[in-house]
């Protein structure tokens, strides 16, 4: 019976995320075997393929520019690190307990605290004083479990490019202005984790410090804000749901000079999703002054010696996976003359992002289709990650690929033998068009290059 669209939906609440995503292998609740751990996920078949995709994006971005350069830290670094960049003394939030139902929760983006001095669970005023709590976690390095032996696990990877902003420097030969990308896993204790992989007490995050000379700054910072905003565009944000907040001055971290967050409509409300700073010269001065080596940059042209200002833009994978979730995730729906509705779910992912590019289905389960079928499967595999499906009607299998946000099927037939062609199918028009075999990559290598 024919169909007609009756309207688009869009995402309603996270759990709809959080279901699909067990459910088709994106992201399950870690140690789920063991009753869970609280806030702590793993990235199952297709979630781990994705997250791939969203660091690869965002590291061609800055590292295919001729002014960037990569950095791969470690986790541990020396304590002292720790003490030079304020995080041993200043990193820690607000918390306050509920006597009354235990509850405990940071104070600072609290409403009900805010505005009534009131438990957000139970409503009772019945509170401990703030006190503050260091987000860092501790562990000890080497058999001994004493003062002396404690490091952090890293609660941002910004530091690792500092340390070596040297290092980088002089085996770059880099002039100034350049920066300098890393994608790593940071570690918060938060006191309130939640909303999914919102916020997490383990996450991996991707931030890029840029070295420029003092008065150079406040215009690097505004060309970052355009050229992070340019690269949510780019892989098919729907802007409507981006803004930039900027910081007030009561704000701002002690060491900004100016900041903002890049926030997404998430389906709990507005949300940071990235930080762009202007950090000044604050964490180069401070480890010289800590490690007694200088952090000057020599100017040939000039003459001039000088401590760099740095503009960082930061942002966290797995909220970016998740605002990519939300913004394409869409359920449309289709009425038939009888008037019975019929739902389909789309993951609308930039094919860059999509964790299946290409799904190979052939339409009889026999040969001499099969083969074919698989041997495409491998010739395809080559470039990209493809899926193989054999099993249900070829309209469940759509289904099944639009669900994860496959952006093209690739149908083989009986007919294929002959003509040597096969079908694609667009996920997003649902058209479908014949394609010779031999033109099969690059027809599908122009698709995803040009897509829109
Ligand atoms: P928030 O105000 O949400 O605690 P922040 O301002 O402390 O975040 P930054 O220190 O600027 O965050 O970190 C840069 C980015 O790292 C954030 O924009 C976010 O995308 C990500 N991030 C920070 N904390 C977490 C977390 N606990 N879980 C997941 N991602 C995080």
């Amino acid at each position: 019976m024919a169909q007609a669209l009756k309207e688009v939906r869009k995402l309603k609440d996270l759990q709809t995320l959080v279901s699909l995503s067990k459910r088709r292998g994106f992201v399950f609740q870690s140690s789920e075997i063991y009753g869970g751990l609280n806030s702590c996920w793993d990235y199952g078949p297709l979630g781990s393929l994705m997250k791939l995709n969203v660091k690869r994006i965002w590291w061609q971005a800055m590292t295919r520019r001729a002014d960037i350069c990569g950095l791969d830290a470690s986790i541990l670094m020396h304590p002292t690190v720790w003490k030079a960049s304020g995080h041993v003394d200043g990193f820690s939030d607000p918390l306050v307990d509920c006597k009354d139902c235990k509850t405990r929760f940071r104070t600072d983006n609290t409403e009900s605290y805010i505005n009534e001095k009131k438990c957000p669970q139970c409503g009772s005023k019945n509170l401990s004083e703030p006190r503050q709590f260091n987000l860092m976690f501790k562990t000890h390095m080497g058999p001994v479990e004493d003062e002396g032996s404690v490091v952090y696990m890293r609660p941002e990877t910004a530091q690792g490019h500092y340390v070596n902003f040297s290092n980088c420097q002089t085996t770059t030969r880099y002039k100034i202005p350049f920066g300098i990308a890393a994608i790593g896993k940071s570690f918060r204790n938060e006191i309130t984790p939640g909303n999914f992989i919102f916020r997490t007490r383990e996450f991996e995050q991707m931030e890029m410090q840029y070295f420029v000379k003092p008065g150079e700054d406040e215009s690097w910072f505004e060309k970052w804000k355009q050229t992070r905003m340019q690269f949510y565009k780019k892989y098919g944000f729907n802007m409507q749901n981006l803004r930039e907040h900027p910081h007030a001055a009561n704000e701002l971290a002690h060491y900004a000079k100016a900041a903002i967050d890049v926030e997404y409509l998430f389906p709990m409300g507005w949300s940071e999703l990235e930080g762009i700073h202007n950090r000044s010269n604050y964490d180069l001065t401070q480890h010289a002054k800590f490690s007694g080596k200088s952090l000057e940059y020599f100017e040939e042209a000039t003459k001039e010696k000088f401590i760099p200002f740095v503009i960082e833009t930061a942002v966290g994978c797995d909220r970016l996976f998740l605002a990519f979730l939300c913004d394409a995730y869409r359920e449309e729906v289709y009425v038939d003359e009888s008037g019975a509705e019929d739902i389909r779910v789309v993951l609308g992912l930039h094919p860059e992002v999509a964790p299946v590019k290409v799904a190979i289905l052939p339409l009889v389960k026999k040969d001499p289709v099969a083969s074919l079928a698989q041997k495409l499967r491998e010739e395809l595999a080559e470039d990209w990650d493809v899926q193989y499906d054999e099993a249900g009607s070829i309209g469940k299998r759509y289904r099944r690929q639009d669900e994860i946000g496959t952006p093209f099927c690739v149908t083989v037939d009986y007919e294929s033998i002959e003509d040597g062609a096969v079908t694609i199918r667009n996920r997003d028009t649902m058209m479908q068009e014949r394609v010779p075999l031999d033109q099969l990559k690059n027809n599908l290598l122009l698709k995803i290059k040009n897509f829109s």
